[in-house]
């Protein structure tokens, strides 16, 4: 658990043979309101397949996102979810998962197993499906930018658990949105996609811990984007 902790997220908003990785057009990779969004497994067994799906759901229905969330049938999936271990968890932002190719996922879970306790599991699948619909990471948010330690980060995402190179840790960490490509509320702390940040990682001590719940701006948020 608190090695999981420890595991960040990596959010792709481009495709995996482009360079340029910093134009995240959020407002671009929205889905279309009212869109049914279908969701296939890609492995992992059926009762946390079914624990995932539960979870993903409160992102969307009548007092959330207009946007549906079909879980199997025949499609071949808008969004395609793995529990590969060892791949660390992560998601294609929005509609970027459309660009890739079909053979492979565009979302991972690479710690959750049908033993995975609830709190974490929501946590990670919360997140996750944020992205699927669209949401970055809270931290690059572009109001109010945080204030990196940037060789605390590096030196501590460089390492185990997650073992990042430089390019990934920029794309993470330090790059910020464009505020024009977003649609964006003043920086949440206690936002789903929000990092936890330890205070070492700021130079004027602000941290984050653990966030497992939506928070009210979350869903404030989810609703105005997704509006019915
Ligand atoms: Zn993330």
């Amino acid at each position: 658990m608190a090695e999981n902790a420890r595991h960040y997220c990596i959010a792709i908003a481009h495709q995996p043979t482009e360079l340029q990785t910093r134009a995240a057009l959020v407002e671009e990779f929205k889905w279309t309101v009212g869109t049914q969004v279908n969701v296939q497994f890609v492995g992992g067994e059926e009762s946390l397949q079914e624990r995932v799906r539960a979870v993903a759901e409160e992102w969307v229905g009548p007092d959330m996102a207009n946007v549906g969330l079909q879980f199997g049938g025949a499609g071949r999936g808008d969004v395609r979810v793995a529990f590969l271990e060892g791949d660390g968890s992560w998601s294609y932002i929005g509609t970027v998962a459309q660009q890739i190719d079909v053979d492979q996922p565009t979302m991972n879970y690479g710690w959750l197993t049908p033993d995975s306790p609830d709190d974490e599991l929501r946590r990670v699948v919360l997140h996750e499906f944020g992205h699927a619909l669209g949401l970055i990471h809270e931290h690059q948010n572009p109001n109010q930018p945080i204030q990196w330690n940037r060789d605390a980060v590096i030196a501590d995402l460089s390492g185990p658990p997650n073992n990042w190179g430089p390019q990934t840790i920029e794309n993470n960490i330090f790059a910020r949105y464009d505020p024009a490509t977003l649609e964006s509320t003043p920086v949440d702390p206690d936002s789903i996609m929000m990092y936890p940040i330890p205070a070492s990682w700021t130079t004027d001590g602000f941290s984050v811990g653990l966030n497992r719940e939506l928070s009210s701006t979350d869903t404030d948020f989810i609703k105005k984007a997704y509006p019915w």
